[in-house]
């Protein structure tokens, strides 16, 4: 290491953290990325599908070329970064510099810096987090870990699987695992609808004829030592089993693509608010969250389904950690009616500069021909309309709040209305 002391210490080295790492050294900072995985790149090391980098780009880049396109970009610059090293905790003294604990295989050591970037990307939920009754044999899998077996570690996971949620990992992994041999008997997805982009409906599981079976889930596993079949059944209205229509399933993996949350134990240790509907921190326009100097980026902060965003938002928040200084922040709420999943960022600070504001939602529920109505204090401020919005796909929008009339004590909010609602 060649410093004690950082402008900007950047956890994380997938998309997010290096964008951040890279527009925060172009910003004058002084910056030190820290990983604790071997190599740098995020997840998108075991992402070989392509399909990366479309509106960044306008090219379909695997996971891994994507990401090596961001880390020559970091060694060009000779921005500093650590892998193997794994942030343990992090403190502030005094309100001070924050101090940042590592280890390493050299053991374990402090860093300080003015100002944080939490780019720690998310997790996969697990069978713990859903009811399945049954032993606990192998064969039980993540979507990301069965994953990591089939591309990074060569390994067949599954010959014969059922695959439970139809988030997008889950149907990346049914076309991966068809591909390289295994049967996949079908998706299942608790929901009405299914959780994953529409695109990777089609190119994974329709062009290669697997089943999507929605509003069925797995109530129990069977198997000593491995697994040896599931139990499915349908589901009602509110999402509960309906007695009579299980059937058994043989097969030797149960592959679980059931949510992804925020991996937030370091901005909970800072005492960071976090957001009900994300599962991230709540953060203001330039990505810093409600402790001054810690910003966040990418999946930490709430889950993307485009790296492009996730690179965009990186850029955004190490470009505005490379500029903090301490200041008393006039923040206006952004709130988003029931309708919405969720709103990003959660806050707009008025003394900030008049950058225009980037905002990402996603719908609640599928929505044909609605209207996003943004408001302040009752007035409408902006409007658009959109042909239909589903819940797995995030919207993204740049707004210029200058003639606002915001104050601080302004009520901002996103609404969805039915086209029949939209005032004229
Ligand atoms: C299976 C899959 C398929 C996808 N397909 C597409 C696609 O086709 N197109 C597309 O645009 N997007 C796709 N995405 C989405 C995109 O890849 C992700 O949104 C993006 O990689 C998230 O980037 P991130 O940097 O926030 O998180 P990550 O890539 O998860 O990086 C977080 C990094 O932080 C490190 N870290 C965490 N905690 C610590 C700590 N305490 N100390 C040190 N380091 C730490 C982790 O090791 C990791 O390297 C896909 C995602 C997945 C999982």
């Amino acid at each position: 290491m060649t410093a004690s002391f950082y402008d900007v210490i950047v956890i994380g080295g997938g998309p997010a953290g290096l964008a951040a790492a890279i527009s925060a050294h172009d910003e004058g900072a002084k910056v030190l990325l820290l990983e604790r995985e071997a190599r740098l790149g995020g997840i998108l090391k075991q992402c070989i599908h392509d399909g990366f980098g479309l509106l960044r780009f306008g090219e379909k880049l695997s996971g891994p070329e994507y990401a090596e396109r961001f880390i020559d970009e970091l060694r060009a610059r000779q921005i500093e970064a650590r892998t193997l090293t794994f942030v343990t905790k992090i403190d502030r003294p005094d309100d001070g510099a924050f101090c940042v604990h590592a280890v390493d295989r050299g053991g374990v050591w402090t860093v300080t810096a003015k100002a944080l970037v939490l780019a720690t990307g998310c997790r996969e939920r697990t069978a713990k987090q859903v009811s399945i009754h049954g032993t606990r044999p192998a064969g039980v899998f993540t979507a990301g870990t069965a994953q990591h077996f089939t591309n990074l570690l060569g390994l067949m996971p599954t010959r014969r699987c059922v695959i439970l949620g139809s988030g997008d990992i889950g149907l990346i992994m049914a076309r991966r695992l068809t591909l390289e041999g295994a049967e996949v008997l079908g998706v299942y997805e608790v929901k009405p609808t299914p959780s994953g982009l529409t695109r990777n409906l089609h190119q994974c599981l329709y062009d290669y004829d697997i089943p999507l079976y929605l509003s069925h889930t797995v109530t129990r596993v069977f198997g000593a030592d491995r697994l040896e079949g599931v139990e499915i059944a349908e589901v009602d209205d509110r999402m509960r089993p309906i007695p009579g229509t299980e059937r058994r399933v043989d097969c030797d993996a149960l592959i679980l693509s059931v949510g992804l949350i925020p991996e937030n134990e370091l901005a909970e240790s800072l005492g960071v608010r976090l957001d009900g509907r994300t599962r991230g921190p709540v953060c203001d326009n330039d990505c810093m969250t409600s402790v001054d100097g810690v910003f966040c980026c990418g999946n930490a902060l709430h889950v993307n389904d485009l790296v492009d965003y996730v690179s965009q938002n990186g850029e955004q928040a190490g470009r505005a950690a490379a500029r903090y200084a301490p200041h008393a922040r006039t923040l206006v709420e952004l709130q988003p009616s029931d309708d919405l999943l969720c709103l990003v960022p959660q806050t707009l600070d008025l003394t900030g500069g008049k950058d225009p504001l980037t905002v990402y939602f996603r719908s609640r529920g599928e929505e044909n021909a609605c209207t996003l109505e943004i408001t302040v204090d009752g007035r409408a401020v902006f409007s658009k309309k959109y042909a239909f919005l589903r819940p797995p796909e995030m919207e993204q929008l740049t707004l210029q709040t200058a003639d606002w009339g915001l104050t601080g004590q302004s009520v901002v909010r996103f609404e969805l209305k039915r086209q029949k609602e939209v005032r004229t």
